[in-house]
């Protein structure tokens, strides 16, 4: 049962040598050749690999290593396919990069490294992290833990399915409009997207730059604080990385969130609201309050403006840094009469249908005679946007909203409707635009009637947002909820379909 810990309960037991880390290890592999027939939240893993690092790290517990320079020691950790790790693929679940082979590490990586942590599998998200339900992989597609008939969220799905299900202790995943927020809150685990600039993103595959943040997935809050602290930091190798000291995260977990101000943006309480999803939220907010937080009402007037400005940002974005995959660069190739020909043969067999919808529109929002149009009134908009949450943040100190509008929602139920799969990120995006960190934990459950295989409940997810820098905040109100409710405790029973 090794693979249910938590890693703060996973590393207690390390550190007295009630365990191996071989052992955790092997729960974990175990428990991925159980379920992950069904789940299918890997693209690949290779188990001598990961034996071989766990052996390593009951090495040093064996010499006495130090936990507390090491927090990850001996956890297994497995990471979204859009992170890089020296000599393993780097796909970002697309076809276009072929066999590549990864030649350096992410910072990320060499950070989990640093701490012991053992690095395993490669984790399932849609192709480039453009999409909000895992579909738009060009390898297979991850089902959500608590019913196999519906989504994991996305993009980071596997990320989020895998933690999930125990088939690793945490996980990693990336955010630009809710990439790890969304896909947690619909498998009911807690994500973190940090405050932009918060944590590295050297070896990370770059979808939109402005708006890319790499985060946790894990079983509780507390152990999101314990991997924040290990990958957050300056990094010279990344220009946008803010250096700025990484506090530690773990003693912000003090349970006392007495006279901390909670925001509820009027403008989120919007119609296509799932009625189960708002009546958890607003017990949520009742329980906070019974904390001893105080609860006001704020407006974020230009919420109405966020998908918009994020797929013409996101867009423009990703049309300029998948330039780079061009058949000469990276993996695959497809060749041609002349160079023109073998670009045009390499992108058109490489990407799939919503990659190419997102280039399409990038190229056309930055185009001469549109640039004005769309590209620039969307960065002002933007600014708009970011200066309504740091006026917000002027009367409360951590602002209030569902993660998602609805629960999990069925496989190919939106695949065929790009404008419905964009909407389902109403509620995350902004975050983004604005640059300030956001969390989602677990808050209750909505009913599953027509289950199928599945539970007869689903999770739904609680959204946390913060200053710029205010992580600690967010992790210290939502580790006193998730300690006084029984959410996080709540695991799926992995039925076979
Ligand atoms: N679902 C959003 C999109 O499709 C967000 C993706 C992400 O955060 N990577 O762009």
């Amino acid at each position: 049962m090794l693979h249910r810990l938590t890693i703060s309960e996973l590393t207690a037991r390390l550190a007295r040598r009630e365990v191996s880390a071989r052992d955790a290890m092997q729960a974990c592999l175990d428990q991925v050749a159980r379920v992950d027939g069904d789940i299918k939240a890997f693209i690949s893993h290779n188990p001598a690999d990961a034996l071989a690092q766990a052996d390593a790290a009951d090495k040093s517990i064996a010499a006495g290593a130090d936990f507390s320079a090491q927090p990850l020691l001996g956890v297994p950790i497995a990471l979204k396919d859009v992170l890089a790790v020296k000599d393993q693929p780097l796909n970002c679940c697309s076809k276009i990069l072929g066999s590549f082979v990864s030649p350096y590490d992410a910072t990320v990586v060499t950070r989990l490294k640093a701490a012991g942590a053992v690095i395993f599998g490669r984790l399932n998200m849609d192709e480039f992290a453009m999409g909000s339900s895992t579909e738009n992989s060009a390898f297979q597609t991850t089902r959500n833990p608590w019913d196999t008939s519906r989504i994991p969220g996305g993009s980071s799905g596997g990320s989020a399915a895998a933690v999930a299900a125990d088939e690793c202790i945490a996980s990693l995943g990336s955010d630009t409009g809710g990439s790890i927020r969304q896909p947690a809150a619909l498998c009911g685990v807690v994500g973190m997207k940090p405050t932009y600039g918060r944590v590295s993103r050297y070896g990370l595959v770059a979808f939109a730059s402005s708006l890319d943040q790499i985060g946790p997935f894990t079983k509780d809050v507390r152990d999101a604080a314990t991997v924040l602290e290990v990958i957050s930091g300056h990094d010279p190798r990344d220009a946008t990385s803010i250096p700025q000291p990484v506090p530690r995260y773990t003693q912000a977990l003090t349970g006392d969130i007495r006279g901390l101000r909670l925001g509820l943006p009027k403008e989120f309480m919007v119609g296509g609201l799932d009625p189960e999803v708002k009546r958890a939220v607003d017990a949520a907010v009742t329980h906070l309050q019974s904390l001893g937080a105080t609860v006001q009402e704020v407006s974020l007037p230009h919420t109405d403006h966020d998908v918009a400005v994020y797929y013409i940002i996101a867009t423009a974005e990703a049309s300029a840094n998948l330039a780079r995959f061009d058949g000469v660069r990276y993996g695959a190739r497809v060749e041609g009469a002349d160079p023109l020909e073998m670009y045009g043969n390499t992108r058109g067999a490489g990407f799939g249908a919503e990659v190419k919808r997102r280039i399409i529109l990038g190229t056309y929002v930055l185009s001469s005679g549109y640039y004005d149009a769309y590209y620039l009134r969307a960065q002002k908009v933007r600014t708009l946007i970011r200066q309504d949450y740091l006026r917000a943040f002027e009367q409360v100190d951590a602002i209030v909203t569902p993660t998602t509008p609805t629960p999990a929602f069925r496989l190919g139920e939106k695949s065929g409707d790009p404008l419905q799969m964009y909407l389902s990120d109403i509620f995350t995006i902004g975050c983004n635009l604005a640059g300030i960190p956001g969390l989602s934990l677990p808050c209750g459950f909505a009913s599953n009637a027509e289950r199928g295989t599945g539970n007869a409940k689903l999770p739904i997810g609680l959204q946390l947002l913060g200053k710029p820098f205010g992580e600690e905040t967010l992790l210290r109100l939502a580790h006193a909820y998730e300690q006084s409710t029984p959410w996080h405790r709540e695991k799926p029973s992995l039925h076979a379909s």
